[in-house]
């Protein structure tokens, strides 16, 4: 399987150099340059486990790597989820709930990132070399990547984050891994500061690779792959308790990283009547599906913000499939949106509903569906499920992804329901040990600082 960018810029590469090369170098993404038909296979594959079905289905998009390596990344990377089953379906009213938050920080990032994270150490010990990783986060996105690639060997990674700006869970998920590869950067400034201090390091091209710098964003294609495997295993679960054969998935989405793992897996055969995608007050990908106008707002704080987006960054490979993989078109779309802010696709796509649910919905959904089940949704959750609702559908049972255990998000669910979230997990930080660097929103104080711990 070799892989191409959306621009149509770049020669088909294989998967270890998509794998390494993250961005394209024509601005665009990395996608295969064909789907597989897996629709003959379901019925083989819907009783494995989380494991093998990872294999079967990555094993298609990774035809470069040997399959003994890649079953052993496999296992390693789920090893550290706390749930047999990696990501179970617990049943909760009418739903089915697709708790995606049993790895090591509680949040679904970490499906896809302790396997990117063995991914990179895999290639580096074959190919030589080291990655720099050089991240910045609002928070919640930050302790998935470092507990990625903790303790890995010809790996660092440098995570910005604004001083005193994240909450005290958040830091502290961060800070208290101590390995010697792990850097916080306590940045004197605000998350866009962060973001600013990123890009312009990234822009100096000359830099970035005298300092094998790279970053583990949400468009690199191993971590959309990573994420198809939970809507086959989460449709086969469903089928089979409900006898169902469509199910219908909500999906609370921010940067559409994991909705279009979704796509991908209905593109591939899997039996998907909908794609609910739920926003919260950051609406674009709402009001595009909705609309089909793509327009670019202004960001506003919510109680779910891993969804709190501008732009969407993985919007570009789903615009690639509906230009009729035509990248000429796809690349004009795009770079009328650069200058405009806004994009327009005729038509509509009946795969996908869409809606945002706002605050107040957020915490009614929190504090019904307590009432009624005692099941606690975190606030990314309950957006999902509060949208799900408004297209319930009683042939077809909907199964809601699960993005975060409630204890990340306490104040919410205090709001909400009036109770404080455990998780032992979280409990446990307390008083752990922390390990962070202050250091002045300053690009050359951060150039300093990468270029004293590379050496
Ligand atoms: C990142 C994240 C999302 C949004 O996922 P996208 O792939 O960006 O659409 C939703 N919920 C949580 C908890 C997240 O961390």
């Amino acid at each position: 399987m070799k892989y191409i960018s959306t621009r149509g810029g770049m020669g088909p590469v294989s998967f270890l150099d998509a794998v390494m090369t993250g961005l394209a170098p024509d601005g665009g993404l990395l996608l295969p340059e064909s789907l597989p038909d897996v629709s003959g296979k379901l019925d083989a594959w819907k009783n494995l486990s989380y494991q093998e079905l990872a294999f079967e289905v990555m094993r298609l998009f990774t035809t470069d790597m040997p399959e003994a390596n890649l079953k052993r990344l496999i296992e390693k990377s789920y090893a550290t989820f706390r749930a047999s089953e990696v990501t179970p379906v617990v049943p909760v009213g009418n739903l089915h709930i697709l708790e995606l938050w049993h790895g090591p920080t509680l949040a679904f990032k970490d499906v896809a990132l302790q396997f990117l994270g063995n991914l990179f150490e895999y290639i580096l010990e074959k190919r030589g070399g080291e990655l720099n990783i050089l991240g910045a986060t609002s928070g919640d996105t930050g302790s998935a990547a470092i507990y990625g690639v903790h303790g890995k060997k010809n790996i660092r990674i440098f995570i910005m984050h604004p001083k005193g700006r994240t909450s005290p869970i958040q830091e502290k998920q961060m800070t208290s891994v101590l390995d010697d590869n792990v850097f916080n950067l306590a940045v004197e400034g605000t998350f866009d500061d962060c973001q600013h201090l990123m890009k312009s390091i990234f822009s100096d091209v000359a830099f970035k690779h005298e300092h094998a710098l790279g970053s583990v964003n949400s468009v690199n294609w191993a971590r959309v792959l990573a994420q198809i495997v939970y809507y086959f295993y989460a449709a086969f679960r469903v089928q089979k308790s409900t006898g169902a054969k469509e199910v219908q998935f909500s999906v609370p989405t921010g940067n559409f990283g994991d909705i279009m793992a979704g796509y991908l897996a209905v593109q591939m055969g899997l039996p998907i009547k909908k794609l609910i995608l739920a926003t919260n007050e950051n609406n674009i990908l709402s009001r595009f599906f909705n609309t089909g106008v793509y327009s670019m707002g202004e960001v506003v704080p919510t109680l779910s913000p891993s969804m709190d987006i501008q732009v969407a960054s993985n919007f570009e490979r789903y615009l690639y499939y509906r230009a009729g993989c035509d990248s000429e078109k796809l690349t004009a779309l795009m770079s009328g949106f650069a200058k405009s802010k806004s994009l327009t696709v005729p038509g509509a796509d009946a795969l996908f509903a869409a809606g945002e649910a706002n605050t107040v919905q957020t915490l009614e959904t929190i504090k019904n569906v307590y009432a009624e089940t005692s099941y606690v949704l975190d606030p990314h959750t309950a957006v999902g499920v509060a949208v799900a609702e408004r297209f319930a559908d009683t042939d077809v049972p909907t199964i809601c992804l699960a993005t975060a255990h409630p204890a990340k998000f306490t104040d919410a669910i205090e709001q909400a329901i009036g109770i404080t979230a455990h998780h032992p997990v979280l409990d446990q930080l307390a008083d752990a040990e922390t390990r962070c660097e202050t250091i002045a929103n300053d690009e050359a104080d951060i150039r300093d600082y990468l270029v004293m711990k590379t050496r």
